[in-house]
């Protein structure tokens, strides 16, 4: 599942790949992805503007053009490419966008991810868009903020982190990485945090989130779509050893979500 530091880069790889280009062509080859308008209303729409620039929006991508944005919501399994070579569509490519000699392909193996094509920053009719809370990379999130929104979360602290009401950006495998890092155990509940754990908390997530967008900064579309994780400390780790203390990696399965942490480190 792309977080916020993959969405960033992908912004980043599409906007020097893609802005200034004319959208040609829209085709759905799987209408399932398509969220908020009939299928033949999404592919004429956007034809004959420019991409304008790409960026991540917490766990979404929002494709800007001159009058329209896409907005992407990719789920688990929703990947983009970009590719300057004719090539057929896959089972596991939902649409495309030909603009002059590049097209941009949405994939998704499991179908679950929400493609919506809406006026230029109208997101009120894309599903979990709105009241969302900052992003975890905003430079301006401080301490104080962080302290006084997470007194309204209440549950266990993995799930308020991946909240993006709480804060936008953080999913299941992140959340994994910033609590060992902070060295609190993912099923402690918000409020038995101590004051000197919160501050822990909101250090390590700036420190795991700035990191791992610094190791993906240089990849490519193709590699970030691979979703080659090989920078993770503790999430799907489960029995192996944990880098910081070299005790073995815990798992426990919930719903489709699993959590690795250390039992050493956090407590
Ligand atoms: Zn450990």
């Amino acid at each position: 599942m792309p977080e916020l530091p993959e969405l960033q880069i992908i912004g980043e790889r599409l906007t020097e790949l893609l802005t200034g280009l004319t959208i040609e062509k829209v085709s759905v080859h799987n209408h399932l992805v398509v969220h908020g308008l009939p299928v033949s209303d999404f592919e004429r729409i956007a034809i004959g503007e420019k991409f304008q620039y790409f960026e991540a929006d917490g766990k979404f991508l929002i494709l800007s053009l001159e009058h329209h944005d896409f907005v992407i919501n990719p789920m688990l399994t929703g990947r983009v490419k970009v590719e300057t070579r004719y090539k057929k569509p896959t089972r596991i490519d939902m649409i495309s966008i030909k603009a002059n000699d590049h097209t941009l392909w949405y994939s998704d193996a499991k179908k679950m991810g929400r493609v919506y094509l809406v006026p230029g920053k109208v997101y009120s009719g894309v599903a979990g868009f709105e009241n969302r809370g900052p992003s975890a990379l905003d430079p301006t999130l401080n301490l104080n903020e962080f302290r006084e929104r997470l007194k309204h979360h209440n549950g266990q602290i993995k799930n308020v982190l991946r909240n993006q009401r709480f804060i936008k950006g953080i999913g299941n495998a992140y959340a994994d990485e910033i609590l060992l890092y902070a060295g609190i155990n993912p099923f402690r509940t918000r409020a038995s945090l101590e004051e000197n754990e919160v501050e822990q908390l909101y250090h390590s997530m700036k420190k795991i989130l700035s990191r791992i967008r610094a190791i993906l900064s240089s990849r490519s579309l193709d590699e970030l779509a691979s979703e080659k994780r090989d920078f993770l400390m503790v999430h799907n780790r489960g029995g192996y050893i944990c880098p910081l203390c070299g005790g073995r990696v815990s798992e426990v399965k919930a719903n489709r979500f699993k959590t690795n942490y250390c039992q050493n480190c956090q407590k």
